[in-house]
């Protein structure tokens, strides 16, 4: 069974850390050993599992993916004009997996799992299947 989560995200470009709604997810579906698969059907959307202490990480991988990808260049021929939000969630990726080890994620000790939009902000849908082992 495949869960959906909507998530709105609050500004054209942001982090917004979904872990507690996964994890919420995950104690429902009283899977205690097996894995989680996340997936965004988006296109400049993306996500990332990243640092959760200090919200300096998020500022920063932002400031990068801006710097890298600039939001307008003459040699764009995409005629929706957001080409950079498109590269930006290509380069988060669109599917991550996580471990489910006695009903909880199995996540590093400083590790979030995040939405990264690129062009919001809009509500967004994180597609979530927890896969018991066998
Ligand atoms: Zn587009």
């Amino acid at each position: 069974m495949i869960h959906e989560l909507h998530i709105p995200t609050p500004a054209q470009s942001c982090f917004v850390d979904i872990t507690a709604q996964v994890a919420e997810l995950v104690r429902r579906s009283a899977v205690q050993e097996g894995t989680l698969m996340l997936y965004v059907p988006h296109t400049t959307c993306g996500m990332t599992i990243q640092e959760n202490a200090d919200p300096g990480v998020q500022h920063d991988m932002l400031h990068v993916l801006r710097r890298l990808v600039p939001r307008t260049d003459p040699a764009y021929r995409h005629i929706e004009d957001n080409s950079a939000a498109h590269v930006q969630a290509s380069a988060m990726g669109f599917s991550h997996f996580v471990f489910v080890e006695r009903g909880r994620l199995r996540l590093g000790r400083w590790q979030g799992i995040y939405l990264a939009e690129f062009d919001g902000p809009r509500t967004r849908h994180v597609l979530v299947k927890v896969q018991p082992d066998r």
